[in-house]
C-alpha cells in the first residue's frame, strides 16, 4: 500500500525537539542504550520506571548506576513538556494543564475524572491546520508537528497524577486516553501511531493500557483512516463529521473541500468491517447552523445501516465567536429524531466548560494574555 499523501506539512522548519526514548520502538531502545556504553538490559529498567512508575527523572533511581543516571538523563530522558498552570473545575475532577514544549511552544491536556474512569484528552499538534472556523485552535494555525515523546509524556503525566492522587478520591489508575485536544492527530500519523503503541503495549515497553480504551479523533484524511485500518488495532476511531451535507460541511470542516463526507464513512466502514470496532460521529451542535431537524433526519438516513454511534458534543463557545451551543429543545429533537431511525446517539458531558474546555482555548489564552 502506498503512503497516504498529507496535504498539511508544517508552516516553517523549527528545531526539532531533543529525541527521547518513547520516540523508539522497544528494539531501538536497546540500541540507544547500548550506544551509549550501557547493557541492553538498562532499557528495561528505564521502560519500568518510566512507563510503571512515571519516574523520568535518573536521579532518584536507586537501581540504576550513579554514573550513567546523567548519561540517559541528557540523552534519552530530557525533560520535553513543563507544566505552566493547571486550572480545575467540577470540583477538582477536571484539571487542565497547560504545558511548554523545549521551543516555547504552547499545548494543553485535560483529566477528567469519572466514577468508573479517568480519561485524558491530549493534544497531538501544536496548533491545527485543519481550520474549523468554530475552534479556536484551528483559528491560531498549525505552528508544528508533536514528537511521540512528546505526546507521550502528556499521557504519563496524567498517569502519574492519577497514581500519585492528585484529583479528589485518592489514587487511581488512567483507564482511557483520548485524542482530541489540539491539532489533527492524522496529519502527524507517526508520531501518533508510535504513541499508540506506547500506550497499548504491556508494562515495561509500554503503558499497558488496553486498546479499546483508546480513541482517535480525526477530520476525516481518508488515505490516513485507510492506513490506519490496515494497522488493525483496536482503538476506537471517532470521525468528526459536524454535519451530514457536503455543502454545509466545506465551511464547518475544510478538509471536506478534499474528501466528501462519502469517501470519510466509506472510510471510516473499512475500518470497523476490518478491526470489529463500531466507529464514532462526533457532531458539535452549533445553534441555528447545524442543529435543524432536516439535517438530524439527512445524518439518521445516512448512519441507520452503519456500524456507528453519533456523540453530540454541545459546543463550547470560543470567546468572542459567533457560534453558541444549540437550545437544549433542539438538542432534544435532535436527538429523538436520530433515535427514531435507530441510530445510537449520546449527548457528550460538557466537562471544564468553565475552564475553557474547548481544545486549543487555554493555549489560545495564555498567547493573547502575553505582553
Ligand atoms: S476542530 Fe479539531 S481539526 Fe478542526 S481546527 Fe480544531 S483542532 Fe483542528
Amino acid at each position: 500500500m502506498s503512503e497516504p499523501t498529507l496535504v498539511f506539512e508544517e508552516p516553517k522548519q523549527r528545531k526539532k525537539p531533543p529525541s527521547h526514548f518513547a520516540d523508539f520502538t522497544p528494539e531501538e531502545r536497546r540500541a540507544k542504550v547500548e550506544e551509549l556504553g550501557l547493557p541492553g538490559y538498562r532499557a528495561n529498567q528505564i521502560s519500568t520506571h518510566y512507563f510503571t512508575h512515571y519516574d523520568d527523572d535518573p536521579e532518584s533511581w536507586s537501581d540504576f548506576p550513579a554514573a550513567a543516571r546523567t548519561l540517559v538523563r541528557e540523552n534519552l530522558l530530557p525533560p520535553l513538556i513543563t507544566l505552566v498552570r493547571s486550572i480545575t473545575c467540577d470540583e477538582g475532577m477536571t484539571r487542565k494543564d497547560l504545558w511548554r514544549l523545549h521551543d516555547g511552544v504552547l499545548v494543553e491536556s485535560v483529566l477528567m475524572r469519572y466514577p468508573e474512569r479517568t480519561t485524558v484528552c491530549i493534544s497531538s499538534q501544536a496548533g491545527c491546520g485543519m481550520n474549523c472556523p468554530f475552534c479556536a485552535t484551528g483559528q491560531a494555525g498549525l505552528t508544528r508537528n508533536l514528537s511521540a515523546a512528546e505526546i507521550t509524556a502528556q499521557i504519563v503525566a496524567a498517569a502519574r497524577a492519577c497514581d500519585r492522587g492528585e484529583l479528589p478520591g485518592g489514587p487511581t489508575r488512567l483507564s482511557n486516553i483520548v485524542f482530541m485536544g489540539m491539532g489533527e492527530p492524522l496529519a502527524n500519523y507517526n508520531a501518533v501511531l508510535r504513541t499508540v503503541r506506547n500506550i497499548i503495549t504491556p508494562q515495561p515497553d509500554g503503558l499497558g493500557i488496553g486498546a479499546r480504551s483508546v480513541t482517535l479523533s480525526t477530520v476525516g484524511l481518508v488515505p490516513a483512516i485507510e492506513k490506519l485500518t490496515e494497522e488493525n488495532l483496536q482503538i476506537k476511531l471517532a470521525i468528526s463529521l459536524h454535519t451530514p451535507d457536503d455543502e454545509l460541511r466545506d465551511s464547518l470542516v475544510p478538509i471536506n473541500l478534499r474528501w466528501k463526507i462519502k469517501e470519510v464513512l466509506a472510510a471510516a466502514d473499512g475500518y470497523a468491517d476490518k478491526t470489529g470496532r463500531r466507529y464514532s460521529i462526533e457532531y458539535a451542535l452549533i445553534r441555528d447552523i447545524n442543529d435543524q431537524k432536516w439535517r438530524a433526519d439527512l445524518l439518521g438516513r445516512l448512519l441507520k445501516n452503519r456500524n456507528a454511534h453519533v456523540n453530540l458534543i454541545p459546543l463550547n463557545p470560543t470567546p468572542g465567536s459567533k457560534w453558541t451551543a444549540s437550545r437544549k429543545e433542539d438538542e432534544r429533537a435532535f436527538v429523538e429524531t436520530l433515535e427514531n431511525y435507530g441510530v445510537p446517539v449520546t449527548v457528550r458531558d460538557t466537562r471544564g466548560r468553565e475552564i475553557e474546555g474547548a481544545c486549543g482555548q487555554l493555549a489560545a489564552l495564555e498567547i493573547s494574555s502575553r505582553p
